[in-house]
């Protein structure tokens, strides 16, 4: 039962240098891991344990586990195989350990001279010759014996450079002892809490720090254990709050409400050569709801690749000039804001409105020129990549700002953003657009900022792509494919995941890949885009491909957001073996834009690990967005899928948003009623879980 806990003061708040032990010194090094004080130390929580209770003997070790061990240094000698390297055998009678060193000093080398005694903690790997450890945690073991062993399971904190992890734990334990004696702090009411039988704050953080010897590795591990589930919903309910609060001050602010503009819009879209699915209507009208209230609008568009986001970014843009006011498009690379421009003003112009686009390739008079136009207001739409937040880029009435492909920003750039439309205390209204599909629970934690608006529906006349997984040595059938598909008139990316060849990853070269492409099909037109390039050619080249004067596009990853080449139908991706989900997703929605029967060649290299081995199947056997991206959350977890710094969700510590799902709509409810009931104590949680750092706030 947690019981609201009252202290005259707040122990907890006190810096660490009330800590025994710890100095200034040690506290600026502290402070680069944002521990300022005890609570902070009490909240800095093991990522994950490590029995070191007991000594194994070195006959009973196998490859993969982490190990204290105890023997005799037999020989000690220093090797050259590639790199000069310091081996070590011990042995205990039972069996043998090589310690393997490649950073090392004398000193250290006659520690561990012959017949020294040593007790080393390590992962156990199979070596040449014998079971090995490299770079092990070691100790000599003198007469009167430095233990290793430890009383309790062994927390590993998240460290940093310059504090190790013995002495993280002396500070843990310094908290401890100080928690001991002062309670800490509870600003959750047991009401709140889903589960009565978790433990009180007290005995979590207790237990989480120093799990007991019988604690189960395996539930502690799978983060299972009722304390940590205590803490987890606790800093899920923190992150919330930090998100809903986020939102609050912006929903604050003034906006300009955009109602005019009908018959500008209705103009538009009799001047598109397609009709408007019935996802992309619904999508847009709650977007135009949204624009007409005197608050910023924040809404998310979340649409599978291919779905048809633009044209609906084009929409509110065409709303916002009809207005009288200005929209800025900010994409993640240079190639997506120009084929962005092309397509605003192919669309815009004949409406009579100036689109502009604005990249870091823009120097000199042009940038000057172009930033002249977004100042004065002739120009009424601005396209281009994060240059157009840098500090000198000035627009005369800026109403609305999209986001596209927002994975790939921050939300700090976000708000950047939204700054340059400050004007006379209104804020733009944001359009944010991700073809990264999540999961609604996901999406209500991660995106509690965000309103969110689902294309679900791809435009008609799309025929799926159809996916095939080959192994490299069929490479020769595929370049014949390639080549029947470009005599009937379509056209191929054929994407290399690196530029220059590496030993290391035996990457197919795109220079060597285009050359070997060139030699086997002399009749057709091939083109090799990469990130070395210069604007200029990259531009170029797209332009070539894109109006079809070229067959094959061999390319590195640069394609993988946003280009848009209808008629290209053919996807050929080497290594495929190497990329996660998502980007081959991303990819692959390259094609199957037009017509004609899209296909995509995985083609892969051996050795296959089981987890790619998975990833190509699950491309063979669904081209749903969604689905793909639950499997992605499966394989690799939401921090990695979404990017934590790209949604506003801060490095989690206890909780994980995939395992901890359940707990979610406990979470939103909780928040709901912490907000109403208890506003005070909102703060104290987020100064608890939310680093300051870490805080968005308005810039
Ligand atoms: P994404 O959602 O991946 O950004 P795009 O906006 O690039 O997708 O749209 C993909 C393609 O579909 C573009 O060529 C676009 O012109 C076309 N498109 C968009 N909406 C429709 C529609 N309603 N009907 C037919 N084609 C459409
Ligand atoms: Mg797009």
């Amino acid at each position: 039962m947690a019981v609201v806990l009252k202290t005259s003061s707040s122990t907890e708040l006190r810096p660490v240098t009330a800590l025994r032990g710890v100095g200034s010194a040690l506290a600026v090094k502290l402070a680069t891991l944002g521990l300022h004080t005890i609570q902070d130390v009490l909240f800095h929580l093991p990522f994950r344990y490590e029995d070191r209770t007991r000594t194994v003997p070195l006959g009973s070790l196998h490859a993969g586990i982490r190990a204290v061990v105890e023997g005799e240094v037999q020989l000690s000698e220093i090797a050259f195989r590639g790199r000069r390297q310091l081996l070590v055998r011990i042995s205990d009678g039972s069996g043998w350990l090589t310690l393997r060193f490649f950073h090392f000093g004398a000193a250290q080398q006659n520690q561990m001279a012959r017949g020294t005694r040593l007790r080393c903690f390590g992962e156990v790997r199979s070596g040449p010759q014998t079971l090995e450890m490299v770079h092990p945690e070691y100790r000599r073991i003198m007469a009167d014996g430095g233990n290793m062993d430890s009383e309790t399971l062994t927390p590993i904190y998240p460290a940093t450079e310059g504090i190790q992890q013995a002495r993280l734990r002396q500070l843990s334990t310094a908290a401890l002892q100080e928690l001991k004696q002062n309670n800490i702090r509870d600003w959750l009411p047991a009401e709140l809490l889903p589960d009565p039988r978790w433990p009180t704050l007290q005995a979590a953080l207790q237990y989480v720090h120093r799990p007991p010897p019988d604690a189960r590795l395996e539930l502690l591990a799978s983060g299972h254990h009722p304390a940590q589930r205590r803490l987890a919903f606790e800093e899920l309910l923190a992150q919330q709050l930090s998100l809903r609060l986020l939102r609050q001050d912006i929903k604050r602010d003034a906006s300009w409400p955009l109602v005019q503009g009908t018959e500008l819009l209705q103009r538009f879209r009799n001047s598109l050569p397609f009709q408007l699915t019935s996802a992309q209507q619904r999508v847009w009208q709650e977007i135009e709801h949204d624009l007409a209230l005197p608050q910023p609008m924040l809404r998310l568009v979340q649409g599978d690749v291919g779905s048809g986001k633009t044209v609906v970014a084009a929409l509110a843009a065409v709303k916002a000039v009809a207005c009288g006011m200005q929209a800025a498009l900010m994409a993640p690379t240079e190639l997506l804001a120009e084929q962005h421009a092309r397509n605003f003003q192919r669309w815009l112009e004949p409406l009579g409105i100036e689109v502009v686009l604005l990249t870091g390739k823009h120097t000199g008079k042009t940038r000057a020129a172009i930033m002249a136009s977004l100042a004065s207001g002739k120009a009424s739409v601005a396209i281009g990549t994060h240059a157009l937040f840098q500090s000198d880029v000035a627009f005369a009435r800026l109403a609305l700002v999209i986001i596209d492909e927002q994975h790939r920003f921050g939300v700090n750039q976000r708000l950047l953003l939204r700054e340059k439309g400050l004007d006379a205390g209104r804020y733009p209204h944001q359009l944010i657009m991700t073809a990264t599909p999540i999961p609604r629970t996901l999406a209500m934690s991660a995106y509690a900022d965000l309103d969110v608006s689902v294309i679900d529906e791809l435009p008609p006349g799309r025929t799926p792509v159809q996916t095939v997984v080959v192994p490299d040595g069929r490479r020769n059938e595929i370049v014949q494919r390639v080549r029947e598909a470009c005599l009937q008139q379509r056209q191929v990316y054929w994407v290399c995941p690196l530029i220059e060849e590496s030993e290391l990853l035996s990457a197919q070269a795109a220079e060597e890949t285009y050359a070997n492409l060139v030699a086997a099909l002399p009749e057709l037109r091939i083109q090799l885009l990469h990130g070395r390039m210069n604007a200029k050619q990259k531009d170029a080249v797209m332009e070539q491909f894109k109006s079809h004067q070229a067959d094959v596009l061999v390319a590195t990853t640069v394609i993988e957001v946003g280009v848009d080449v209808p008629n290209a139908s053919v996807m050929v991706i080497e290594n495929a073996e190497r990329m996660g989900l998502a980007q081959l997703h991303q990819l692959r929605g390259r094609v199957g834009r037009g017509s004609a029967q899209s296909s995509c060649v995985l083609l892969y290299q051996y050795p296959l690990s089981e987890v790619a081995r998975t990833r190509l199947r699950i491309m063979r056997e669904t081209n749903d967005g969604f689905e793909i991206a639950r499997h992605d959350l499966e394989i690799r977890g939401p921090g990695e899928l979404l990017g934590t710094r790209q949604t506003g969700l801060v490095q989690l510590r206890v909780a994980d948003l995939m395992r901890d799902a359940d707990l979610l709509p406990q979470v939103q409810k909780a928040a709901d009623l912490l907000l109403r009931d208890k506003p005070d104590h909102v703060e104290p949680l987020l100064t608890r879980w939310v680093g300051q750092s870490e805080r968005f706030g308005k810039v």
